[in-house]
């Protein structure tokens, strides 16, 4: 009789941690790197503010209209049921402001965005009004400010703009030149290293040998964190070879700032990583309860933080988004990032699962005519079949304590909008 013994597909052993229980245990460890570079506002797009940003001056500086128009004062407006008579003394433009005196019973013909002077306090629109030759007739509906932008509407001058933590969106970066900045101090780039280890692996450009396949998870991995806030370091292939791993790792550690590998950290002969990792530093954890993506190794190099991400090429994606991503914002110290909402669809399909495990499957959402969402997978959900990650538009989250899922229940999903 054959004793068996724990392998990959048990879900009751100690070592085994929940998905929140590890992604706790990964922010514990990251630090933020505490470090800014300063910048072209031209470039700061994708980059995180280090420092806040305190408005040096009133946006918009000046009074100003808000449509094309007259000005005029309310003393000027009629009593109700009435209409007044203004002549038209002067305009202002954009760009160009009125700078006489106006008497009693007169106005300014105003545009967009110009200067209101004082005493002026209403702007009516030019489709309301009259006009013949120099005069406007008007009537009693308009009320005192009406028209009229606030100096300071949009930002107030001492005030923080932008806070430290910010991902800057085209929207900030348009503030901060409203504001006439030309540089702004950002999080410094993050360094990355990336590295595939299998001997079984080959680069493109060569051809396979008999048993070898393509490495397809370095440039999984390079799209994916080719981002204005990151330098990828690739260090290629890596032998299965404990040795190698161990040299290569350790002087990675000294000059980048997170290395991140595929392959090798399960429990087969050729698994070499985790040995590396011990022997250079410390393991925080190697088994998450979650699908793809289970073997999992996270620690750290001296000071740099590890992911031993599995070889599966979807166990790479998934487990990225899940718990590299998050690290990494951590270290960049992005507080405030575009939100990406999960939510609830349908599920056009029973699906098998069963407690004691998150499972991550790759679905594709579609909206009904009556506003539904319903969600169905992209086929045959193995680690390795990295179509079913290519079809999808969506994660569908099953999870840690779910049981099976019957066609029509509601299921958890994540779309990719905003998350690749
Ligand atoms: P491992 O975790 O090293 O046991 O690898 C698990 C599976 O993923 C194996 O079938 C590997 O051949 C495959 N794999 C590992 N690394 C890569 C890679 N860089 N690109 C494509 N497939 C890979
Ligand atoms: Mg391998």
């Amino acid at each position: 009789m054959i004793k068996s013994q724990t392998n990959c597909s048990d879900l009751n052993e100690p070592d085994l941690i929940t998905v929140t229980t590890a992604l706790q245990k990964i922010l514990a460890q990251i630090k933020p790197l505490q470090q800014y570079q300063r910048i072209g506002l031209d470039h700061a797009c994708g980059r995180t503010l280090y420092h806040a940003v305190i408005a040096p001056f009133n946006v918009p500086p000046h009074r100003n209209s808000a449509v094309d128009g007259y000005a005029i004062n309310s003393t000027d407006l009629p009593e109700s049921g009435d209409t007044s008579e203004l002549v038209i003394a002067g305009a202002a433009y954009a760009g160009q402001p009125f700078t006489g005196a106006l008497a009693p019973g007169e106005c300014l013909r105003i545009m967009t965005g110009a200067p209101v002077p004082e005493p002026l306090n209403v702007v009516i629109m030019q489709e309301q009004v009259e006009r013949f030759n120099n005069t406007i007739t008007l009537d009693h509906t308009h009320r005192r400010h009406q028209n009229i932008r606030q100096a300071g509407e949009d930002i107030v001058q001492g005030c923080p703009v932008l806070l430290a933590g910010k991902l800057l969106t085209p929207a900030d970066i348009g503030l901060l030149a409203s504001l006439g900045l030309t540089e702004i101090d950002v999080t410094r780039k993050l360094r990355i290293a990336i590295a595939s280890t299998g001997d079984e692996l080959h680069s493109l450009g060569s051809e396979l040998a008999p048993g070898g396949i393509y490495d397809s998870n370095c440039h999984t991995l390079k799209a994916s964190l080719e981002r204005p806030d990151i330098t990828v370091v690739n260090l290629g292939i890596l032998d299965d070879n404990p040795a190698s791993l161990q040299r290569c790792f350790e002087e990675t550690a000294t000059h980048c700032d997170l290395i991140i590998s595929t392959g090798g950290v399960s429990v087969g002969d050729a698994d070499h990583t985790r040995t590396a990792l011990r022997a250079l530093g410390s393991i925080e954890f190697w088994k998450v309860a979650i699908k793809p993506g289970r073997p999992l190794a996270f620690g750290c190099l001296n000071k740099t933080p590890f992911f031993g991400l599995p070889g599966n090429p979807v166990a790479v994606l998934v487990t990225l988004y899940q718990f590299v991503l998050p690290a990494i914002d951590k270290m960049l110290g992005i507080t405030d990032r575009p939100v990406c909402p999960a939510f609830t669809a349908l599920s056009t399909e029973a699906i098998r699962k069963r407690p004691g495990r998150t499972e991550i499957q790759r679905g594709i959402i579609s909206q009904t005519t009556t506003g539904h969402w319903h969600v169905k997978t992209t086929g045959q959900q193995g680690s390795g079949i990295l179509r079913s990650m290519s079809l999808a538009n969506a994660f569908i989250i099953l999870e840690h304590d779910r049981g099976p899922v019957k066609k029509g229940d509601p299921v958890t999903v994540q779309p990719f909008a905003g998350l690749l």
